[in-house]
């Protein structure tokens, strides 16, 4: 439900500034069905309005009038500072469509734009496209991408580069960053309003609770505990975890210089701009926890609506010791069945431990490894296992084998149902840095077909798509590492 806090300083009418000649970059059939959007036999809307609409050049398609397009202000901390307000520079709200926000992202300077341009490039809008809907279909909370609309208009970046605007759809946009916006005016009213349209439309269970501002900094707490656990099985790295690209309903949102791990290190920075790492791979738990400790500072007033300060205080600091438990337990859940258990035991984490050193220490591609152990046979002869020679260290994960192997006979499994149910959780197919490069370069030249083919790759990860196994490839040594920067 489209933001519904009242007062333009807050959420300013503001129209999306026309492109000239927009055409179609990209477009997802399934986040389209899920707009409810009419599509031809081809699968892009049957109405052609569309394209003016996502491109924010009108404001009528398909019998909707998107009639109070909005920018609302945010704040938040960014690398670990406080920036004071920040957006929303460049994505304006249209308003609602089947339950979710429609939102343009590139669409335009708005009043809170600072020095931006209000723009986005066609590259990052690529990436932020084809991740969406990547992670939605590895079943992770995600924003939606409906489209990718390109117009020849140049944007400057580091060089001359062209516009795109994607069109993101969620049930909402509210950020932690949001409730830091109030909270840093100490405007206490429109703290409330903001949480309790929150509570209203996504969490109206809080409303049961003794205090439901406790209750939904809890609910809250927990979704993003849970979603970046599930980052953390992926291999997912977000690289700008500010607390302004922080959902309160737990999606993933805003895609920047993200990436997913190819081999395994665990202090993978994706982030070319984050020199000290404070977004690595291993920090994000730690990193969101600390998002959460923002959130809980903003909350405090709200908190104390049903009890007084000190009380509140201690409630929500109980409350954020929750957070690392309840990651942990999701992990270690996630992983046990990455490894095929279907039962819980005592040294299965640190065999999972054991497991992750060893691919760091020997560089091992992360996703393509986890596809190939559901094919092990527990009968496998550990030095016929050829999993063993990704490794430096062979008798080290020989050891490993032959424990694990043990460890799958203890609880009676069966090669074949654990190899399908390995499947459903080890994808074969993610959003490799080099395979979005080659899609985004060949886009440049106006070739927009690889964007499409690796949107329908990503939309079956688990699937075997053998027709497509170069796309399950860890990169050639030579394009290892990709460097990505925040510019966008
Ligand atoms: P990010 O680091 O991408 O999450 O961006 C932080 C804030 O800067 C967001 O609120 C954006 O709206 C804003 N922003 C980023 N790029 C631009 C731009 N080109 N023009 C205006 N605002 C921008
Ligand atoms: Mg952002």
């Amino acid at each position: 439900m489209a933001f519904t806090l009242s007062g333009d300083d807050v959420c300013q009418t503001t129209l999306p500034t026309p492109v000239p000649d927009p055409y179609w970059v990209a477009f997802s059939p399934s986040s389209a069905k899920l707009a409810g959007i009419p599509l031809d036999e081809n699968e892009w809307p049957t109405d052609k309005a569309w394209l003016e609409v996502l491109s924010g050049n009108q404001l009528n398609a398909g019998g909707h009038h998107f009639s109070n397009p909005i920018a609302t202000a945010y704040s938040g901390h960014q690398f670990g500072v406080w920036a004071g307000q920040l957006g929303d520079g460049r994505a304006i709200l249209l308003g609602d469509i089947a339950g979710q926000e429609l939102q343009l992202k590139g669409a335009g300077k708005t009043r809170f734009s600072r020095m931006g341009d209000g723009r986005a490039v066609l590259r990052s809008s690529i990436r932020e496209f084809l991740c969406s809907e990547a992670m939605h279909a590895l079943g992770i909370p995600t924003t939606r991408a409906l489209s990718i609309i390109g117009s020849d208009l140049p944007v400057r970046r580091e060089t001359m580069e062209t516009a795109a605007v994607c069109a993101r759809l969620a049930p909402s946009f509210i950020r932690v960053g949001h409730f830091e916006h109030f909270a840093s005016l100490q405007n206490h009213a429109r703290l409330k309003e903001l949480a309790d349209s929150l509570i209203q439309a996504h969490y109206p269970e809080c409303l049961q609770a003794e205090n439901p501002y406790l209750d939904l900094f809890k609910k809250i707490c927990e979704r993003n505990a849970k979603l970046v656990a599930q980052w953390q099985a992926v291999g997912f790295c977000h690289g700008v975890l500010n607390s302004d690209n922080i959902s309160v309903l737990g999606l993933t949102i805003d895609y920047g210089p993200f990436g997913f791990l190819d081999h395994f290190q665990i202090d993978h920075i994706c982030n070319h701009s984050d020199q000290g790492g404070r977004y690595a791979y291993h920090r994000q738990p730690q990193i969101m926890h600390w998002n959460m400790a923002c959130l809980a500072s903003a909350m405090i007033p709200l908190v104390e609506l049903g009890c007084d300060e000190k009380e509140a205080q201690d409630q929500l600091r109980k409350a954020l010791e929750e957070f690392p438990i309840i990651y942990a337990h999701t992990w270690q859940s996630l992983f046990r069945k990455k490894l095929g258990f279907t039962v819980e035991e005592d040294g299965d984490i640190t065999l999972i431990e054991r497991l992750l050193q060893a691919m760091h220490d020997s560089k091992v591609d992360f996703t393509s490894f986890f596809r190939r152990l559901g094919e092990l046979k527990i009968d496998a002869l550990i030095n016929q296992i050829s999993l063993r020679n990704d490794f430096v260290d062979r008798d080290a994960i020989e050891q490993w084998f032959s424990e694990y192997l043990a460890r799958l006979k203890r609880e009676g499994s069966n090669d074949l149902s654990r190899q399908i149910s390995m499947n459903q959780v080890n994808p074969k197919y993610v959003l490799r840095n080099h395979l979005a490069q080659e899609a985004i370069e060949l886009a440049q030249k106006k070739d927009f077909s690889e964007v499409a083919k690796l949107l329908n790759i990503l939309s079956r990860p688990f699937d075997e798509q053998l027709e497509h196994e170069a796309y399950a490839l860890a990169p050639p040594p030579n394009i290892d590492s990709i460097e990505v920067s925040c510019s966008s």
